[in-house]
Formats: C-alpha cells, sequence, structure tokens
C-alpha cells in the first residue's frame, strides 16, 4: 500500500466531499462523459486536486481529445500522480490517482495523438479544481 501525505477516513471524506465528488474520488466512478465543468476550460491556470488541493495539471497541457472528459498529455510533475494498474471491467487500463491523497482522477491511455507526449490523461472534472491565471 502506498503511504499517502493526506489520510482521511472514509466517513471524513463524505463530510468535506459532496456525494458526487465522493464516488468518483473515493470510490472510482467515472462522470458522464459531457457533463464536466471543466472540459471547455480554456483559460490560462492551474488545475489542483479537489480532495486535498495538490497541484496536478497546467492548462498549457490540456487539449481537445473529443473523449468528452477534461484531457491533459501530462501531469505538472511526474510524482503528482500515481499510476495504477486497472483490471475492472474486463478491461485492462492504467488508473489515475492523486499521489498526494489517493483519491481518483480518472485514466491514462497511449492515444493522445499529436500531442507531445502522445498520452492522454482522462480526468473527471468533478476531480479537479481549476484556478485561473491572475
Ligand atoms: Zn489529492
Amino acid at each position: 500500500m502506498t503511504t499517502y501525505d493526506v489520510t482521511k477516513s472514509d466517513a471524513q471524506w463524505r463530510e468535506e466531499l459532496t456525494p458526487d465528488q465522493f464516488a468518483v474520488l473515493r470510490e472510482a466512478a467515472t462522470e458522464r462523459p459531457w457533463t464536466g465543468e471543466l472540459l471547455d476550460e480554456h483559460r490560462a491556470g492551474l488545475y489542483t486536486c479537489a480532495a486535498c488541493g495538490a497541484e496536478l495539471f497546467q492548462s498549457g497541457t490540456k487539449f481537445d481529445s473529443h473523449c468528452g472528459w477534461p484531457s491533459f498529455y501530462e501531469s505538472i510533475r511526474p510524482e503528482a500522480v500515481e499510476l495504477i494498474e486497472d483490471r475492472s471491467q474486463g478491461m485492462l487500463r492504467t488508473e489515475v490517482r492523486c499521489a498526494n491523497c489517493g483519491s481518483h482522477l480518472g485514466h491514462v491511455f497511449p492515444d493522445g495523438f499529436g500531442t507531445p507526449t502522445g498520452d492522454r490523461y482522462c480526468m473527471n472534472s468533478i476531480s479537479l479544481d481549476f484556478t485561473p491565471e491572475a
């Protein structure tokens, strides 16, 4: 088990997060595509973890993947996220978690075609907070 800097009980998380946030961040649910508030966010700024506030992505790495979820081609720092093999739902995928608190963010796929890394970090809007540049 990974040890996170931020560790809270499910009861604590339920107090701090909305039910929808809890389902995604703590139970690895996926928000419905094309519904996220950050999907069409194109301003310059910083994306942080909605659970713990850790810095996760910069606006310059966000790209329009047409998949229905906010997509980035790389995290702000490699150590900002934790990548975990996910064999649920009959698929082999790579789950992306916040390395600071272990909350579920989404999955990363090797189909970020045309991006500098070739990766597509497919994130749930609800897992992220956005702060526009001043
Ligand atoms: Zn976090």
